[in-house]
């Protein structure tokens, strides 16, 4: 089961990924985690990602191609995945479906709608767990002990690109440069949309409900 969770950013994609992948059985991946964990142990492609990140603009194909086809080649992914955060352009889309050609393909796109104001309440204040990247939100769902993960007691921060420049730019990209895959993947008869404003558990369900058909 090859799945991927397309949507804005704040809409939910890697609470929701977690869960699909566990309820499926496959791993789950974030690009945006991939590239984080670069930039944390100071690699190359973590270096010249940095600058894109901070803006909240794409980073170069030609780096987040290859880092997303050696993930889902190694063998931890044989049974199928959930990928959340890419692709993000037509481009990145090809090249996925160039790579998947012999693996049969991805079967489900999943798109996460959910309005611009509600993105933006939901980024700022939003608070992650350093180790097991859990999500959390100051007013709508704090953890138990403040700065400190409820599920497994990892530090939690504040992402530098959930600043409102930053956020702004990302939703504006996501616009001009993600969105075109709704037409793509639709014309491919693999997209779904799912109302990403319901509470989590609802979500969760319209999710796995949609990967059962
Ligand atoms: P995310 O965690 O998905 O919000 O991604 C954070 C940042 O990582 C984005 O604003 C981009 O700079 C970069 N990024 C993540 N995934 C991709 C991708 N598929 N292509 C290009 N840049 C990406």
């Amino acid at each position: 089961m090859k799945v991927v969770l397309l949507g804005p950013p704040g809409a939910g994609k890697g609470t929701q990924a977690g869960r699909l992948a566990d309820s499926l059985g496959v791993t789950n991946a974030a690009s945006g985690d991939l590239l984080r964990e670069h930039q944390r142990k100071g690699t190359e492609l973590g270096k010249l990602a940095r600058p894109y990140m901070e803006r909240g603009v794409l980073v170069p194909d030609d780096v987040t191609i290859p880092m997303v086809t050696d993930w889902i080649s190694a063998p931890e992914q044989s049974k199928g995945f959930v990928l959340d955060g890419f692709p993000r352009n037509i481009a990145q889309a090809e090249a996925f479906d160039a790579e998947l050609a012999d693996k049969g393909g991805i079967d489900h796109v999943l798109c996460i709608n959910v309005s611009e104001e509600e993105l933006l309440r939901r980024l700022s204040g939003r608070w992650l767990c350093r180790n097991c990247q859990s999500a959390y939100h100051e007013e709508f769902s704090p953890p138990q002990k403040a700065e400190e993960c409820d599920r497994c007691g990892g530090k939690l921060y504040q992402r530098d690109d959930d600043r409102p420049e930053a956020v702004k730019t990302r939703i504006e990209v996501y616009l001009n440069e993600t969105e075109p895959l709704i037409g793509y993947y639709s014309d491919a008869s693999i997209l779904r949309k799912i109302d990403g404003e319901a509470p989590i558990d609802e979500v969760a369900r319209a999710l796995m409900a949609a990967v059962r058909i």
